[in-house]
Order: C-alpha cells, then sequence, then structure tokens
C-alpha cells in the first residue's frame, strides 16, 4: 500500500532504524520508544492487522516471534522482555500494518494499560 507507512519502511522509502530484513519480515526500532529496547517486526506484505490473518498465514506468524526472538538476544534482554499485537483503536492500534512490538531492557508491570 503506497500510503502505509510500515509499507513505505519496508520498501526502504522512508527512513527507518531497520535491523533485520528479509524476503518476509523486516525489523526496525519504534520511532518513539516505550522502553530501552522497542523494536516493531512487521510483515514485508500489508496485512492491515490480525483480524485480517488466515491459515495461510501461520508461518508467516511463527516467523515474526522466531525473528523478535532473535533480536531479544541480540539486544540482550533475554531476562524479560515483552510481545504486544495491538489489535483495533480500542487496543491501542494506530498503524494499520500489522506489527509486533519487542520491549524490554526495564522492568514491565502488569496488567498492561
Ligand atoms: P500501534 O499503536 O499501532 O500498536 O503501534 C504503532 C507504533 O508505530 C507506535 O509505537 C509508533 O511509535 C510507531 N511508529 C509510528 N510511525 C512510525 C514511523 O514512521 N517510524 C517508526 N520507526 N515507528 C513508527
Ligand atoms: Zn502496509
Amino acid at each position: 500500500m503506497s500510503n502505509c507507512i510500515f509499507c513505505r519502511i519496508v520498501r526502504s522509502e522512508s527512513p527507518a532504524n531497520i535491523l533485520y530484513q528479509d524476503e518476509d519480515v523486516t525489523a526496525f526500532r519504534d520511532l518513539h520508544p516505550q522502553a530501552p529496547v522497542h523494536i516493531l517486526i512487521v510483515p514485508n506484505r500489508h496485512i492491515a492487522g490480525m483480524a485480517q490473518v488466515g491459515p495461510e498465514d501461520t508461518a508467516l506468524l511463527g516467523k515474526l516471534f522466531v525473528v523478535a526472538r532473535q533480536l531479544a538476544e541480540r539486544e540482550k534482554i533475554v531476562d524479560g522482555y515483552r510481545l504486544v499485537v495491538n489489535n483495533g483503536p480500542q487496543a491501542g492500534q494506530t498503524v494499520f500494518h500489522l506489527h509486533v512490538h519487542l520491549l524490554g531492557g526495564r522492568a514491565l508491570s502488569w496488567p498492561p494499560g
């Protein structure tokens, strides 16, 4: 999608601090970090959110989480990190291109707001 900021980052049309990219997924640092480590892992293909995923996306969804785990190791936050997918405006989704937040580097409270 030409007007989607994450599609533009995936295609290197908008700047981002990209930490990982392959044929399926891209990971980059969040512009407004909510923790010392705050990385977004996104599918390269535009998927608006969890409401749009189906059985054909099973491997892709798994890959988002495997890449998140690898980045958590690389960022040395394996003592404790959180993976978050906000789905829908009421859950705080503001960018409608599916993404997994990887948050760590500080104590994280529970329950989330
Ligand atoms: P959401 O609220 O949809 O779950 O998360 C969207 C995230 O994307 C937010 O944490 C926000 O800071 C981040 N974000 C929004 N626009 C940009 C951008 O242009 N570049 C980067 N790197 N992050 C962005
Ligand atoms: Zn997109």
